[in-house]
């Protein structure tokens, strides 16, 4: 299959970026990356595009960046963007709210007027399950409330409610907002994964770190949490699953036209502790663990009812946290320092 215009992909040089490119090529899109490369890596764009076998234009810049944004849009028939740039660490959000409104809040802003300008209506949202409270029910389904307890969440809500506002009153807009649980894993290759620069705030990075020796130990933030052995509980899920679902949100806007929220998320959950043991598993290697405090803000557990993207969207979660283990493993032996 080859469609007219170019997809963009903001963010496309990063983690999840990377992967949804090769999942673009393979699905016959033609891909254009536009990316600051404050996370994103020009090494991991050269290894996407040989596994999605063909070529990625790439145009570097930051999407705060109006006047970058209207010379691509100039430049390039662009049928439709994938927005995936922005920051996404909790904690630093909370250090440094300005910053993270600044880039994910005024970014949009910025990438959505120039759409706009450019005659290019239809994109894909990156938001995340950040956006929901602490769950009253589980799983969580896209009516739950919203009510994100840390800045980085809230950017990503402020950015949906423009979406929604935009759609009300636009509709001519095609929009698919897409909440991501907790994306991990690498492409079955071990040619992608993800890169973390510094100490990895995430359970699954950390985790491969200890395995692989950079690491002496990993601390579990908490074991007195109201779950089966104490520890939080996620809906992990394959970042190549996540990739297969922007490709499958693009696919169904057209029909599905104004705006559609999707959770992306296996709908099971895991503990830190099955996490590690499936790492073990995986890897052959052992993990060495302590016990530390709960860390601010953690809920005990979160994961999704993916049902309504299966309906909408036809895709649903293929891979088990063995799987992802597996994968992640393979990218961290073959790529101890990443992409460096
Ligand atoms: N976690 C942990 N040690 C770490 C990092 C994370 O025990 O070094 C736990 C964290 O408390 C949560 C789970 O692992 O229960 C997933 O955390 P992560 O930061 O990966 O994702 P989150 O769901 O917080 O976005």
């Amino acid at each position: 299959m080859q469609n007219s215009g170019w997809i963009l992909v903001t963010g496309g040089a990063g983690y999840i970026g990377a992967h949804t490119c090769v999942a673009l090529l393979e699905a016959g899109h033609q891909v254009l990356v536009f990316d600051s490369l404050v996370n994103g890596s020009t090494e991991a764009l050269a290894r996407a595009s040989a596994l999605g076998g063909g070529e990625i234009a790439f145009v570097q810049g930051d999407v705060r960046d109006r006047a970058a944004l209207d010379a691509l849009f100039a430049r390039y028939p662009v049928s439709a963007v994938l927005h995936l740039a922005g920051v996404k660490a909790v904690g630093e959000s909370v250090r440094q709210p300005l910053h993270y409104y600044e880039v994910n809040v005024s970014g949009s802003l910025s990438l959505l007027q120039a759409m706009d300008a450019a005659g290019v209506h239809t994109l894909v949202f990156s938001s995340s399950a950040t956006v929901y409270g602490a769950p009253v029910r589980l799983p969580i389904d896209e009516q739950a409330a919203l009510g994100p307890s840390n800045p980085y969440g809230r950017s990503k809500l402020m950015v949906e409610d423009q979406l929604r506002d935009l759609c009300a009153a636009q509709p001519h807009w095609r929009v698919a907002i897409l909440r991501y649980f907790n994306p991990v894993g690498a492409h079955p290759s071990g040619q992608l994964g993800e890169d973390p620069h510094g100490t990895p705030d995430n359970l699954m990075p950390f985790v491969s770190q200890v395995a692989v020796g950079r690491r002496p130990e990993l601390a579990v933030f908490g074991n007195d949490y109201p779950t089966p052995d104490g520890t939080g509980v996620r809906d992990y899920l394959h970042v190549c699953d996540l990739a297969a679902g922007h490709v499958a949100a693009l696919k169904a806007l057209p029909a599905q036209g104004g705006l559609l929220t999707v959770n992306l998320g296996t709908g099971r959950g895991h503990s830190v502790l099955d996490v590690v043991r499936a790492f073990e598993a995986a890897s052959g290697q052992t993990v060495p663990l302590r016990f530390a405090p709960r860390r601010p803000g953690d809920i005990a557990a979160c994961w999704a009812d993916p049902s309504r993207a299966e309906q909408l969207l036809g895709w649903r979660a293929e891979c088990d946290l063995d799987a992802m283990c597996r994968d992640v493993w393979r990218w961290q032996r073959g790529n101890p320092q990443g992409y460096r």
